[in-house]
Formats: structure tokens, sequence, C-alpha cells
């Protein structure tokens, strides 16, 4: 497997790089971008694609890996540049105990991403210095976002105005939920990037958002307007599956193979019975 694609934002010292691997080119979902500024990098990348992951990160200077949160997407070759780099990566508290043990994953996971290895991590905390006595030099504050994972964690670069998103953006609207992610934490974590001052959106999916406040805002309102949408209907007497069909249309394959884990049922079951929390 070779590199599928390259990014980079130019800013000098504070420059970010990225590079997209992936085993399968089903868009953007079954792709991943690992980002690095200066000698730190942002996640780690899905296990099955470690030739190419090694071969981009031998040559660099890598010190810190700062890993967002514990799918196998992001966490899958920690243990690996862990050795190869020397160091001990940085996970969120909530996310630590799943990394050191290991967990089970779905066949469409495996098949997309590999099986995670197990990684012994240090817990990451709330405020760190990265790229230490380099020109690279800079802080990074870590913004605990749950909803699409328990530890999902952003990590914001208040000086440069960076935000590494994990996998709070990925898309403005979004048609699925996983059976474990919780709509109403998910749109709470939304607010609270929303409020941070920042612009560039580095996301290990779609790419870089450089409007990327703008992103997470549309995002946000898309997601609400879809609770309203779901509830009129409840209140017209709608079921659940009839408010699906209206308005993301008939499950598919993805539900299908992925055995109800990923589906549409999942996102319009939770907009049914949301409530704003103001
Ligand atoms: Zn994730």
């Amino acid at each position: 497997m070779t590199v599928r694609n390259t990014y980079a934002y130019e800013n000098g010292a504070h420059s970010v790089y990225g590079f997209r691997t992936g085993r399968f080119d089903f868009g953007i979902n079954t792709t991943f971008i690992i980002y690095r500024i200066g000698e730190t990098l942002i996640d780690a990348g899905p296990s099955n694609q470690w030739s190419t992951i090694k071969r981009v990160l031998k040559p660099l200077d890598i010190k810190t890996l700062l890993i967002t949160h514990h799918h196998e997407d992001h966490s899958g070759n920690a243990n690996r540049i862990a050795k190869l780099k020397n160091l001990t990566p940085y996970a969120p508290l909530l996310g630590r105990k799943k990394l050191a043990k290991g967990y089970p994953t779905p066949l469409l996971q495996k098949l997309i991403w590999g099986s995670p290895q197990k990684v012994e991590t240090e817990i990451l905390p709330n405020q760190l210095l990265i790229n230490a006595d380099t020109p690279s030099q800079t802080k990074v504050l870590a913004i605990p976002t749950p909803g699409h994972a328990k530890d999902l964690t952003c990590l914001y670069l208040p000086e440069q105005k960076y935000l590494f998103s994990g996998d709070m953006y990925i898309s403005k609207s979004i048609k699925y939920l996983r059976s474990d992610e919780n709509l109403a934490q998910l749109i709470n974590s939304l607010e609270k990037l929303i409020a941070l001052d920042f612009e560039i959106l580095f996301c290990p999916h779609r790419g870089i958002v450089e409007e990327g406040k703008q992103a997470l805002q549309e995002k946000r309102q898309n997601l609400l307007n879809l609770c309203s949408e779901s509830q009129k209907l409840m209140a017209q007497g709608l079921t659940e599956e009839d408010i699906v069909i209206k308005i993301l249309g008939p499950e598919d394959g993805l539900a299908k193979i992925s055995k109800f884990n990923i589906s549409k049922g999942n996102l319009i079951r939770q907009a049914m019975t949301y409530k704003h929390r103001d």
C-alpha cells in the first residue's frame, strides 16, 4: 500500500503536515490521516497500514505521540510507533485501560482497519508543552469531548488557533450513529468546541478545514434541525421507522453489514428524545 494523499498547512515552524492511508478507498470513512506538527504526531493510524506508516515515519524525528481516543483507526499503531521512536504515547485517561488491555472490534472494522495492538500510555494532561526547546514549541490544551466515544479528546493549540478534532467533525451532516454514540453529549461537545477561539480544524478523515469553526457550527445546526424535525414527525404520530425513511431514507447496506451497530435508526431514536440543556 502507498500513501493516498498528503496534506500541508504552511505556517513556518508551526506548519502541520499529514498523510492519508487506508486499505480501502470507499470514501473518507475508510481512510485515515496522521498529522504531524514539529516532532509531535497526532494519532497513530490503522494497524493494517503499518508498512506504509512506518516508511513515512522512519526518517522523521518524532518525540511525542498524542492519541485523541481509543478507536483503532486512531490508536492502532501506537505500540509500534512507541517502539520505533522510543516514546510513551499520551492518551485520554478514559481510554487508557482499553488501550492497555485491548478490546474487540466488529468484523467490518477489522476488515477496514485491522486489529489494534495493545499499548501502554501516559495520561494526556490538560495542558502540555510540545516540541519543547525547538522553534515548533507550543502549548496544547486537551479538551474532553464525549459523544462519539467516552474518551474522545480534542487537541487545541490556542496560539496557532488550531484544533485537532479527533472524530468530532468528519462531516457537516451525519446520517448514521454507532450504537455506542451519545447524541446529546455530541451536541454538548460541539458547543464546547465552538466556544473556543480556533480557526483551522484538522480532521483525520475529512482533511484540513480552514473555516473550521463554521464547519462545526453547521454540523451542530444540522443535528439540531434533525432533532426538531424528528420530534415534529413523532408528534404527528409517525413511528421511528417511518421517521428514518422520511428524513434519511431507508436503512442501507451499512446497517446490515454492521448488524445495526451503525444505523440511521440509532441516530433518529436519539434525535426523537433529544432535549437541549438550555
Ligand atoms: Zn472514533
